[in-house]
């Protein structure tokens, strides 16, 4: 006989909740979830292999609890003028967020995002026993600073998430907004640029607005462009101060040493990692135009998917989509749908599955 979950002494906010659930089915082509569908280049690997393989050398004792090369890695790799007192890493980005709510939001605090957003912020937020409050966007999606600022200033959070540019909607979010929400908050202003490398190259990171600001956070992840999501590393930029505030709660050598070694050799082939960006950007461009050839209508995408409307039943497009070997992701928005730019091969058999199931409104 098994226990059910309602029977369990579980927290009452938890009661009633569903966990993360991407689907994760084995499909000949996986676009679900922003994946670098790309694989590590096998010069990167050979590299990355013998690190472990050091690592694994002295996997009796504890690491590096301050994983120190690691964060000296990022900084190089982050530039800015930043050093490895001004970094933070953890198991994902995911983690890295986590540990800024522990510190920062938990019971009877509150979380804030611009909706829809991040789906994992709500349920981090939650997990820390804060309040999640969901802000407004405009029609396309965008938010514009006076409006970001007062909305800001009025939910008065403890953790703004500006996630920048958006996932799952893929708009950029301009660093005057950025700033304009800071000077709104007490509270800690998070910039998620998870997708970042995906911009187009001009582009201004937040890590700019970083001197003086206290307050804010510019997160990263090594899960899309770095094609790293299996290995599991995020890290964030922020004053040290800030910084010492994650130590607290964080567990003790949370990052294991074949982590830490993994991703310190993978930085050092930055540019190697980073190759199939430009390809990657590419296929979106081609993903959009075809799209919108095909009467959707596809958003402008500063990262690696497109969102598009125009979809009369996303639910049967999906499963449609599904029956033909390919997984995309149905993220809730009434006749919206999300695809990962994949290869040229596999943009090419999304294209091509869609063009003939023919689900345009
Ligand atoms: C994918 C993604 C992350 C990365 O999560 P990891 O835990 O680093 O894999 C973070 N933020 C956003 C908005 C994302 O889409």
């Amino acid at each position: 006989m098994n226990a059910r979950l309602e029977d369990l002494p579980i927290r009452d906010d938890l009661r009633g909740q569903t966990p993360y659930g991407a689907p994760q089915a084995p499909l000949p082509v996986a676009l679900n979830v922003n994946e670098n569908t790309h694989p590590v280049p096998d010069e990167v690997a050979d590299d990355i292999l013998g690190a472990v393989a050091r690592a694994l050398g002295g996997v009796n004792r504890y690491p590096d609890r301050e994983f120190t090369a690691l964060r000296e890695a990022f900084a190089e790799y982050l530039g800015h003028g930043l050093d490895r007192d001004g970094i933070w890493a953890a198991n994902g980005s995911n983690e890295v967020l986590q540990h800024v709510l522990q510190a920062f939001a938990g019971p009877g605090r509150t979380a804030f995002g611009f909706a829809p957003t991040y789906s994992m912020y709500p349920l981090l937020a939650r997990g820390t026993g804060a309040e999640w409050v969901a802000g407004r966007r405009e029609p396309d999606f965008s938010v514009m600073p006076d409006d970001a600022a007062s909305q800001v200033a009025d939910a008065a959070p403890d953790v703004v998430f500006l996630c920048a540019p958006n996932n799952p909607t893929g708009t950029p979010l301009d660093l005057e907004t950025i700033a304009a929400v800071y000077d709104a908050t007490d509270g800690v202003v998070v910039v998620d640029e998870a997708y970042q490398e995906f911009a187009p190259r001009d582009t201004p990171s937040a890590l700019t607005l970083l001197p003086g600001r206290e307050r804010m956070v510019v997160s990263r992840t090594m899960s899309k462009a770095f094609a790293f999501a299996g290995a599991r590393v995020g890290y964030l930029a922020a004053d040290p101060a800030l910084i010492d505030a994650l130590r607290l709660v964080r567990l003790p050598y949370h990052l294991s040493a074949l982590t830490q070694a993994a991703a310190t050799a993978a930085l050092g082939h930055a540019d190697t990692m980073l190759r199939m960006v430009g390809d990657i950007v590419e296929q979106r461009e081609r993903i959009s135009a075809t799209l919108d050839a095909l009467g959707y209508e596809p958003y402008e995408s500063w990262t690696n998917f497109v969102l598009f409307g125009g979809v009369d039943e996303p639910r049967a497009t999906w499963q449609a989509l599904y029956d033909r070997g390919i997984l995309i992701r149905d993220v809730g928005i009434p006749h919206h749908l999300r695809v990962t730019a994949g290869t040229g091969a596999e943009s090419t058999a999304f294209l091509d599955a869609l063009a003939s199931i023919d689900s345009a409104a």
